[in-house]
């Protein structure tokens, strides 16, 4: 075997900070074997070595050759990812023959566990390409573990693509949604998880009179504002809150007719109030506008700057599944406990979210809390991968089972949790 051939692995990858850990570096291709020799394991931090550390004798340790593969046990100090070289010597000469990586995270982020989701996408029931549970199936088949379908004014689309999956045993998570619009405002804002319509609501009495109360109460509105745009859409996020659901404002930055969708001066109003759940930073735009998302991303980091703390998801807005354009392009990664809803919508809310932009195939890049986003790049790099090669076939057999095929629900389930075991693996 020469050097340059071994690709170890380490297990686990997702270590927890200050806590001593058994690291197993094994060849990932299950028949190769190491051989026995003397081996060495230097640890090197991402965020470097003092100045008077010597590198890498300071912190190298000698390894165990087991069946497994190298074992190893160490403490990783601090949050960050680290190296570990894997050397192997030979008359007292190391020489390197492997670069592994793992990260360590605190306890707080260690309990958690990251879930992608596309927080806003289409169908056919409303200005989509596909039916609801094609829209679901292809989402799993993107390595989604979450969704909510979210037509513009139906909430019943979101409901046909969870029943289609009912008994099917798959792994991922359909929420209910939709996109709402208010009679009085161009604000498009989605309701993620809601227990009922806020749409269907527009035509009572109920809106009417409380938005008129609204309007004719608030105060500090900047001079010669008209109040009602503004609070139709306090009025939507409350309700959205109300119904259980998370309440997001879309794609600020949108260009329509020329113009903004939302004129610049609302906008400025609703970051100033803040009365979303959530800003979809990172939304969906075509290559030719994404200028928006460059602005909306923009617009966060400066209000952030400004003391002003924004939970924040990114969202497909994909309107067609099968076509090479928004799909897969922009979704969140969420840090939460489980994929449950009241978890997830938990986690966005307590800024434990980053917004994915892999625009047109680009190497994806997240967005939001430092702290987060560097987790997640390892993530992206080192582990989602593998997550989203699993949940191909689990895609495929969804979206067959939409189309009628009666054996893809059976295969489904043999397939059930899978995901679940890989990350028990990774976590250590
Ligand atoms: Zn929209
Ligand atoms: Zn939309």
């Amino acid at each position: 075997m020469s050097n340059e051939t071994v690709t170890l692995e380490a297990l686990p990858r997702i270590v927890q900070a200050g806590r001593e850990t058994t690291v197993t570096l094994r060849p990932r291709d299950p028949q190769a074997r190491l051989p026995a020799a003397a081996w060495r394991v230097a640890v090197v931090p991402l965020g470097g070595l003092d100045r008077q550390t010597r590198h890498p004798e300071a912190t190298a340790c000698d390894a165990r050759l087991t069946a497994e593969g190298l074992t190893v046990s160490l403490v990783f100090p601090s949050e960050q990812e680290y190296a570990l070289l894997v050397e192997r010597v030979t008359d007292g000469t190391p020489a390197a023959v492997a670069d592994v990586r793992v990260y360590a995270v605190a306890a707080d982020l260690f309990a958690r566990r990251p879930f992608k989701g596309d927080f806003h996408i289409h169908s056919n029931r409303s200005d989509g390409r596909e039916p609801p549970a094609h829209v679901a199936g292809a989402c799993r088949r993107i390595g989604m573990d979450f969704m909510a379908l979210t037509d513009h004014r139906q909430y019943a689309p979101s409901l046909e693509a969870i029943a289609a999956f009912a008994n099917t045993g798959t792994d991922l998570r359909i929420f209910p949604g939709e996109e709402v619009h208010s009679p009085d405002t161009s604000v498009h804002i989605v309701s993620f998880g809601g227990r009922w319509s806020v749409n269907d609501l527009f035509a009572t009495d109920r809106y009417r009179q409380e938005v008129a109360a609204r309007a004719a109460a608030i105060a500090g509105l900047p001079g010669g504002t008209d109040p009602l745009p503004y609070v139709a859409c306090e009025w939507c996020f409350d309700e959205i809150r109300r119904a259980g659901g998370l309440g997001m404002f879309c794609h600020p930055y949108w260009v329509c007719r020329s113009r903004l969708d939302v004129p610049a001066a609302l906008t400025d109003l609703l970051f100033e109030r803040q009365p979303f759940d959530a800003l979809e930073v990172i939304g969906g735009y075509y290559v030719h506008e994404s200028e928006s998302n460059h602005l909306q991303v923009t617009r966060y980091y400066t209000e952030l700057a400004q003391g002003r703390r924004i939970p924040i998801v990114g969202a497909s807005d994909a309107h067609g599944c099968e076509r090479p354009e928004l799909f897969g392009w922009y979704y969140s990664i969420v840090f939460a406990a489980s994929p449950d809803l009241q978890d997830v919508i938990g986690a966005v809310r307590d800024f434990n979210a980053v917004a994915v932009d892999a625009m047109n195939g680009q190497p994806a890049r997240a967005v939001g809390p430092f702290r987060l986003v560097r987790y997640a790049q390892f993530l992206l790099r080192e582990v989602l991968p593998r997550h989203d090669a699993l949940c191909v076939e689990e895609g495929r057999l969804m979206v067959a089972h939409a189309a009628g095929d009666t054996a893809a629900a059976e295969q489904l389930r043999a397939l059930g949790g899978q995901v679940a075991r890989l990350y028990a693996t990774l976590w250590g």
